[in-house]
């Protein structure tokens, strides 16, 4: 561990100002703390935001729902709005973890959180990511775990947060507050490709705050869900995962939100999917279908090969389960 300087701050002006200082945000602790203690992060002043009032969940004018950055992952998932209007969320948070990081982790250090790529946690590996132009231990390693979606020569890593993956479906937008203001990103823009600087993980500026996760407002009925494929069923990571929404009327789908985890070295959007769904009847053969362009694109490494199909069936049965079969 380096030796650091510790301020707990009350009021978002004192973060910013900290932050802008080079300060390091630190919420529930439960990720941060584990790489300092194994030097892959060596912050010099941490700055306790724990105390900001983040953390509320409301409904915002339009119907969709605003979680605040500080609300901790099991206040999220037991709500009563997201768990009737968004279950995918609920759901995602649910399979994450274990109940004590739950009670500790809040949304906003979840979006945040690393990759679980070993290489990255291991200070005498090459990796990019921790140590730009250091080279890629995955590439020739062990990449049983790696992405088979986004990658490049520069990193395979894949992105770990699940609730991310909901949010990713349901086209989150991430409200930020900085020293300019603030000002809202897409989620499909704040976590970035790794391309050739795969150290740059998230659109933030320096001493940005996340403040919240909005989810817009979405046609009702809708029903959605996860689905989470791991090496064990719990305290695990997805080796794939599947965040399905579906609004039907009429007996026919008029808007479908899919997004796929575990294969993606982001949250990934499925569009090929969503497109192949929209304006047909629940079916099984619809299902089969549209879930087929679920891996399009994928580039496999030597360990991996098999998500291209896990992530095929991960999606087919998501489908199935959120959109029966009529
Ligand atoms: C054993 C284990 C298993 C896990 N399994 C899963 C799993 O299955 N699925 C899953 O999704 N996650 C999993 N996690 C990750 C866990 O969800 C994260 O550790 C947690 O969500 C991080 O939240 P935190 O508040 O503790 O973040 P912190 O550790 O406090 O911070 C994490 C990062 O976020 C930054 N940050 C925090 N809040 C803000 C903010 N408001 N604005 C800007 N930056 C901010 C910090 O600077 C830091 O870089 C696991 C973790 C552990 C240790
Ligand atoms: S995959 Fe990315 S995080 Fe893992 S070793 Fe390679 S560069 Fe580092």
């Amino acid at each position: 561990m380096h030796p650091f300087t510790y301020t707990r701050v009350s009021d978002t002006r004192e973060a910013l100002n900290a932050g802008r200082g080079g300060g390091r945000y630190i919420a529930g602790g439960t990720t941060l703390v584990d790489l300092m203690r194994e030097t892959v992060e060596r912050p010099e002043a941490l700055v306790d935001i724990s105390g900001l009032p983040l953390d509320e969940i409301t409904v915002t004018e339009r119907g969709g729902l605003r979680i605040g950055a500080l609300v901790t992952m099991s206040e999220a998932a037991a709500h009563r709005k997201v768990r009737t209007l968004f279950p995918v969320v609920s759901e995602a948070l649910e399979l994450s973890a274990s109940a004590q990081l739950r009670n500790m982790a809040t949304i906003g250090g979840n979006i945040m959180q690393r990759t679980r790529c070993t290489y990255f946690r291991d200070v005498t590996a090459d990796c990019n990511k921790r140590e730009p132009g250091s080279g890629c231990a995955a590439l020739e390693g062990v990449n049983r775990t790696h992405a088979i979606l986004g990658t490049s020569d520069a990193c395979v890593a894949t992105h770990p947060s699940d609730v991310a993956v909901a949010f990713t479906a349901l086209e989150a937008q991430v409200r930020l507050l900085g020293p300019d203001g603030e000002r809202q990103v897409p989620f499909a823009d704040f976590l970035l490709r790794p391309g050739s600087t795969p150290n740059r993980e998230q659109a933030l500026r320096k001493g940005e705050l996340i403040t919240a996760v909005e989810i817009p407002a979405v046609p009702r009925p809708l029903k959605s869900g996860y689905l989470k494929v791991r090496d064990r069923q719990s305290y695990e990571f997805a080796l794939t995962s599947a965040a399905v929404a579906l609004h039907v009327r009429g007996g026919v789908i008029r808007e479908a939100r899919v997004a796929a985890g575990g294969v993606g070295t982001v949250p990934w959007k499925l569009p090929a999917v969503e497109q192949r769904l929209v304006g047909e009847r629940p079916s099984d053969a619809l299902w089969t279908a549209a879930a087929v362009k679920a891996a399009e694109g994928a580039r496999p490494l030597q360990h991996n090969r098999f998500k291209v199909e896990l992530l095929k069936r991960t999606v087919e049965r998501q489908l199935r389960i959120v959109g029966g079969i009529k």
